[in-house]
Order: C-alpha cells, then sequence, then structure tokens
C-alpha cells in the first residue's frame, strides 16, 4: 500500500503537470472505485483550473477554483500516470483519465480499486468524514516534542500499534513505524505513555528522519507503485529492519538479529538487543 512518502513524491511529480493547468476534458471509465464517483463529476471537473496540489495524510488534494477539492485516495494499487495527450494510450485498469490545457494526458490506473475520488468544499474539508477523525501531520511545525509526548502519554498500547493510529499522527504507516522505533532504539512493545519526552524528541527526530529519506528517494515503495514519470521508488532497498527478519542488525557494535512479530495484526521488525 502506497503510504505517505510514496503519495508525497506522486504529489510533487505532478505539480509540473498539474498546477496551474486547466482540465479540459475528463474521461471516466466506471462509476466509482471503492465508493461511487460524485454526482455530476465529469461536469463539475471540466473547465476547472488547479490552483495547486497538496496532500493531507495519503489523500492528494488537487484545490480547484470555485472552492472545490478534488480529493484522490490511490487504495493499494492505485497509481497516476502522466503522458502526452497526443501518444497517449488507454491501458488496462485505467479508470479515469484528466486532459490538461496543456496537452498532457493523466490516468488513474487501479488494478484492484480501492481508491478513491471525491469532490469536496474545499472550506469544508476538516469536517469531511475521510478528515474528521485525522490526527496531525508529521512535518507539521505545530506538532512539537512535547505535543508529540502529551499524545503518546494518552495511550496504553504499544508505541508501535498507537504510531499506527492516524487518530494521533497521520501517515507513519508500518514500513516507517519499525524503521523510526529501530533509529530510535526503542522496542516496539513499550507502552506508549511509558515513554520519556527525551524518547518522544528522539522518536518524532526519528520519525521525520526516516520518512524525508523516502521521500527524498522517491517512496519505498510497492512493486505495483509508480511515480508519475514511471520511475520506481528505491528506498525499499535501504531499508533497516523492515522485511530483514534472521538478519543480524545494521546498528554498529550491536551483535543482534532482527526479530518479526505481529502487532496488532501487522508485521512488526526489531531487534531486542539495541531496541528497549
Ligand atoms: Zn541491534
Amino acid at each position: 500500500m502506497p503510504e505517505l512518502p510514496e503519495v508525497e513524491t506522486v504529489r510533487r511529480g505532478l505539480i509540473p503537470v498539474l498546477e496551474g493547468k486547466i482540465l479540459k476534458a475528463i474521461d471516466v471509465y466506471r462509476d466509482g472505485l471503492r465508493y461511487p464517483f460524485p454526482p455530476l463529476f465529469k461536469e463539475r471537473l471540466k473547465g476547472q483550473q488547479i490552483l495547486n496540489l497538496t496532500r493531507r495524510a495519503k489523500y492528494l488534494l488537487l484545490h480547484l477554483n470555485e472552492c472545490q477539492t478534488l480529493v484522490i485516495h490511490l487504495g493499494m494499487s492505485g497509481r497516476l500516470r502522466a503522458e502526452d495527450a497526443s501518444s497517449f494510450v488507454l491501458q488496462k485498469h485505467d479508470h479515469v483519465v484528466f486532459y490538461s490545457n496543456e496537452s498532457k494526458a493523466i490516468a488513474y490506473n487501479d488494478a484492484r480499486r480501492f481508491g478513491l475520488m471525491d469532490l469536496v468544499q474545499t472550506t469544508r474539508l476538516n469536517d469531511h468524514p475521510l478528515f474528521r477523525h485525522l490526527g496531525v501531520e508529521p512535518f507539521d511545525d505545530d506538532l512539537t516534542p512535547e505535543v508529540f509526548h502529551n499524545l503518546l502519554k494518552k495511550r496504553q498500547n504499544s508505541i508501535k500499534v498507537a504510531l499506527l493510529d492516524q487518530r494521533m499522527i497521520v501517515g507513519v504507516g508500518n514500513i516507517y513505524a519499525s524503521e523510526a522505533l529501530w533509529a530510535s532504539g526503542i522496542h516496539p512493545l513499550r507502552v506508549s505513555d511509558s515513554l520519556t519526552l527525551k524518547d518522544s524528541r528522539n522518536l518524532l527526530d526519528h520519525i521525520r528522519k526516516v520518512l524525508k529519506r523516502a521521500i527524498e528517494a522517491g517512496g519505498s515503495t510497492l512493486k505495483d507503485h509508480q511515480q508519475p514519470d514511471g520511475k520506481l521508488g528505491y528506498f525499499q532497498h535501504q531499508f533497516a529492519v523492515y522485511g530483514r527478519d534472521l538478519s543480524s542488525c545494521p546498528r554498529e557494535k550491536c551483535l543482534g538479529y532482527i526479530k518479526k512479530e505481529t502487532l496488532g495484526g501487522r508485521s512488526t521488525f526489531y531487534c531486542d538487543k539495541c531496541q528497549n
């Protein structure tokens, strides 16, 4: 599943293709994805200018004029592909194609169709059922170590499970939670409210570093996820612990081995020698 760095990579890749452009035409090849498309979807998008592209958690937000925002979620296998409209060829699982006034075709392709698109009034985004319960963004300036520490203090489950709770902090995701906990030397089974302010500062710092590194590398990601220009991310080759059970711990001088455990239904990778 694309995580925050992949979605951020897609957003950055789409900015030169979509920002400031006008949606000249939209082709829609089915009634919806995970949910039906909103009523008059094509008609409401046609002729709209894309003012800017932002991201909230793993949602891409295309802010249009007339105070509308097109919300896109890539689900499990969604991809956005930008091509010249003149040489565009519809591919299997292309469900929506946007055509810009600068002769680009941007296809939304999704084999498993767990993605979604919706049109929302921009001023009411925060009240939308998709966004209402979302926690803080990991890069938000308001998320200070003190604020993070207070959030962690309210939870009695394991820190690994707490980090995946989107009501607390969004977009950390399963892979990056394991990586950030290892980098911080914090055991994934530690109870969230046992972390000190120093631990919280350390963990927040590493969450940001791990996510930033992944964004710079173009997202992690899964074999069926690509950047808009078709390039695959390569961060997957740089994981310290994720998917590396039974390997020796990459921390210098640590003689431990990476273990795998299931926490809250998700695979968790850690070293029980240097994470405590
Ligand atoms: Zn270790």
